[in-house]
C-alpha cells in the first residue's frame, strides 16, 4: 500500500505515518517526491486495513498496489527509473544502451580485442562472463577470478563499463568489485538466495528473464532485489523456451512495452540469446529498438568461429559495426538515441 501525504507535509507528520506503519507489524519505506512525500507500506501478504493510516493527519489518500509484486509496480512509481552509471551514462531514461563483448572471456588478447572493436562501433559497455552457466559440465566454464582481472583490464585500457555475470553468492561479491553491472543469468532468476544478495550488493543488477518464466515471474524476482534496498535492476528479455527449435529461444518482442506498462524498471533486450544464429541478431535487434528497448546486450566475438562459447550467435565485428549504424535511425525516430562512448557524451 502507498500512503501518499498532502503537499507540504511537515516532516513530523510523514514520522508519524512511519511510525504507525511499525506499530501495525509493517515496514515504512519514505519516497520524497518533487510534488509530495509518499511512504510505502510493505511486508504484507494480503490486504491492508489502513483506518488507521487514513486517519492521520497530513495524509491525503491511500493507494492499494493490486499487483503481486509491489515496488517495481507502476502504481508504486509512475515515473520511469533511469539509473545512473559511471562517466554520466543512463540507462531507462532517453539514451538506449548498447552493451557488446563475447559470451566468455576466453584470453587477455580476445577480450581487449573484441572490447576495442565493440567502442569503435559505438558500445559504451563490455559484456563477457568469466562465471559461465553451462549446459554440460564437460563444456567451458569460465577463466572465473582470472577472467576477472582481465575483464577490468579491458575496462582500464578502453573505458568501457562492465556488465558480468554472478552464479552464486561468493561470485556476486567478487563480481561486485570490478563490474559496473552485475548480471543474474536465466538460469539463476529464481535463485532467491542471490537475488536478496543481489538486493544488497550496492551496483545496478542486470537480471534476464527465466527460461521458461513468465513476465510476472520475472517481476516478481525483481522484487527481490527492490525488497532488499537495490532499487537499480534493469531486466533482461533474452527469450524463452518454445516448441518450435529453430531459433535457440522464442524472443518475446511484446514483453518490452508490456514490462513498460506494468513497471518503471528498465528493459533491454538480448536478441543474441533470443535467437541463437547470429544472422538474426540484427533484425532483433532492431525490433527491439523499435519496441522501446532501453539497451541492448548483443555478443560479439572477433574471431566467433574460435569462440569457447556461443560462436554461432556472435557478432563478428563489422556484423556489429553495421548493427550499429542500422539502430540509430531507429532509435532518433522514436525520440531516444544511441548512448555515445565516453568522450563523445555531451
Ligand atoms: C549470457 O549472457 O552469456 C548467458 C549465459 O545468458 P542467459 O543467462 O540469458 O542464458
Ligand atoms: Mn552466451
Amino acid at each position: 500500500m502507498l500512503v501518499v501525504m498532502r503537499h507540504g507535509a511537515p516532516e513530523s507528520e510523514v514520522q508519524r505515518v512511519v511510525e504507525t506503519i511499525e506499530e501495525m507489524g509493517y515496514t515504512a519505506r519514505p519516497m520524497p517526491g518533487r510534488q509530495r512525500t509518499t511512504v510505502g507500506l510493505i511486508g504484507n501478504d494480503g490486504r491492508v486495513d489502513g483506518s488507521r493510516l487514513a486517519a492521520l493527519p497530513g495524509v491525503q489518500e491511500l493507494i492499494h498496489v493490486t499487483k503481486p509484486y509491489k515496488q517495481v509496480s507502476r502504481e508504486w512509481r509512475p515515473e520511469r527509473t533511469v539509473i545512473r552509471l559511471a562517466g554520466g551514462l543512463t540507462i531507462g531514461g532517453d539514451d538506449v544502451v548498447v552493451m557488446a563483448g563475447p559470451c566468455s572471456v576466453e584470453s587477455e588478447r580476445q577480450i581487449i580485442e573484441a572490447a576495442l572493436a565493440v567502442r569503435e562501433a559505438g558500445a559504451t559497455v563490455l559484456r563477457g562472463g568469466a562465471f559461465k552457466p553451462r549446459s554440460s559440465p564437460y563444456s567451458f566454464q569460465g577463466l572465473g577470478t582470472p577472467g576477472l582481472a582481465l575483464l577490468k583490464k579491458a575496462r582500464e585500457e578502453t573505458g568501457l563499463l562492465l556488465v558480468t555475470e554472478a552464479m552464486d553468492e561468493t561470485g556476486l561479491e567478487l563480481v561486485g568489485e570490478v563490474a559496473d553491472i552485475i548480471q543474474i543469468g536465466a538460469r539463476n532468476m529464481q535463485n532467491y538466495a542471490l537475488l536478496k544478495r543481489a538486493g544488497r550488493a550496492g551496483k545496478p543488477i542486470l537480471l534476464k528473464r527465466g527460461l521458461a518464466a513468465t513476465i510476472q515471474e520475472l517481476l516478481l524476482s525483481a522484487e527481490y532485489i527492490l525488497a532488499e534496498g537495490n532499487p537499480d535492476v534493469i531486466l533482461c528479455e533474452r527469450g524463452v523456451r518454445s516448441f518450435d527449435t529453430v531459433t535457440r529461444n522464442l524472443f518475446d518482442l511484446a514483453a518490452i512495452p508490456v514490462v513498460h506498462g506494468l513497471s518503471h524498471l528498465p528493459i533491454v533486450a538480448d536478441p543474441s540469446h533470443g535467437t541463437g544464429h547470429r544472422d538474426l541478431v540484427a533484425p532483433v535487434a532492431r525490433a527491439a529498438i523499435a519496441a522501446g528497448a532501453d539497451g541492448l546486450l548483443v555478443e560479439v566475438h572477433p574471431h566467433p568461429d574460435r569462440a569457447l562459447s556461443d560462436g554461432a550467435q556472435s557478432l563478428y565485428p563489422e556484423q556489429f559495426e553495421r548493427m550499429m549504424r542500422e539502430l540509430r535511425p531507429i532509435a532518433d525516430a522514436i525520440g531516444r538515441r544511441v548512448a555515445e562512448p565516453a568522450g563523445s557524451r555531451a
